[in-house]
């Protein structure tokens, strides 16, 4: 099957400064990208080459086929694109606005419009001049999905989201998937990806330093766990986490709450388990920061990375 998206060999410098190497990427349609990298790691040059408005140095890139530089309105009515930094000034109120969109993404099913802003919970009779960064954010998902496009670019779609609406977002995501459409969604939110991508990149320096299947990468079962433990004996409970599998980097300190740091790379059942025949009196589970995930899974040389866990499809 043609890719939805395809790059070859895709380089973009600013003067001197090499922004994207050699990038090579294939999303497979009906399907789920998650493109996720540190802050200036290239995901924004990226997607805006695909969407012809920068132009690469070298390389190829095809969308939906065709190459973004010949493809122009036709193409650009076929996808959904929210940029990173969405700019929306003016007196001009949501409605009128998404209309305006409208005109250029063509036909838009009834209610369409009302429908999602609901979900998202955006009043379109405001001004947009008066909308909050995360109100703003909502307008930019609404004029996105609103044509039901056959490829929706996303770059860092739920900044400025709150958690209930980035849930809704990550929701039209799956619905999206489901109706066959393909999903290229940049991020710097691991769980994200995790939730709604059948397939992630990870993007450091412009280069892609690890790449496959999001279910073979197991991304995320590492984990910081940070417990206090009401009169626990120290010297027993080091022996009992000594039988954990994967937990690693323990240390255990106080008298009459004993507090236990640790890191987990496996499952936290057998951790639940021993935590329960204690008093609890503080529990915090957190997921790695991208890039120590990243570093833990393939090791520090990015020349690791490919290859392991890798499905290119
Ligand atoms: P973020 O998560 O912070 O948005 P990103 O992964 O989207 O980051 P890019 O914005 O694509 O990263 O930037 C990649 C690199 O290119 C960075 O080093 C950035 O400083 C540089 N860069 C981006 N745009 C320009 C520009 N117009 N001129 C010069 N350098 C640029």
């Amino acid at each position: 099957m043609t890719p939805a998206i395809e790059t070859i060999g895709l380089k973009k410098r600013y003067g001197s400064h090499p922004a994207i190497h050699d990038l090579d990427i294939a999303v497979e349609p009906g399907t789920v990208f998650g493109l996720i990298g540190p802050n200036g790691a290239g995901k924004t040059t990226t997607l805006r080459m695909l969407l012809d408005i920068i132009r690469p140095s070298s390389g190829q890139a095809r969308v939906l086929g065709l190459d973004p530089r010949g493809g122009g309105p036709a193409l650009r009515r076929r996808i959904g694109y929210v940029p990173g930094e969405l700019r929306l000034e003016g007196r001009i109120r949501g409605r009128g606005l998404l209309r305006h969109y409208a005109e250029i993404s063509g036909t838009i099913a009834p209610k369409a419009v009302e429908d999602l802003a609901d979900r998202l919970g955006l009043d379109l009779n405001r001004q947009v001049r008066m909308l909050s960064k995360g109100n703003k954010q909502k307008l930019g998902l609404i004029q996105a999905f609103m044509h039901r496009p056959e490829l929706l670019i996303l770059d860092e779609p739920t900044s400025g989201l709150d958690p209930l609406v980035q849930r809704e977002f990550l929701e039209m995501v799956r619905e999206a998937r489901m109706r066959g459409q393909t999903v290229l969604l940049s991020s710097h939110v691991l769980s994200e990806i995790q939730q709604t991508a059948d397939h992630v990149a990870v993007l450091s320096g412009g280069r892609i330093v690890a790449e496959g299947a999001v279910a073979s990468l197991r991304l995320g079962q590492i984990r910081h766990v940070r417990m206090s433990l009401d009169r626990a004996d120290p010297d027993a409970i080091r022996v009992e986490l000594a039988a954990i599998p994967g937990l690693r980097d323990v240390s255990i300190t106080g008298e009459g709450e004993t507090r236990v740091t640790a890191t987990l790379d496996g499952d936290i059942d057998p951790l639940a388990k021993l935590f329960a025949r204690y008093r609890v009196t503080d529990l915090v589970v957190e997921e790695p920061d991208l890039e120590e995930s990243v570093l833990q899974l393939y090791g520090n040389s990015p020349g690791n990375a490919r290859g392991k866990g890798v499905n290119r499809g």
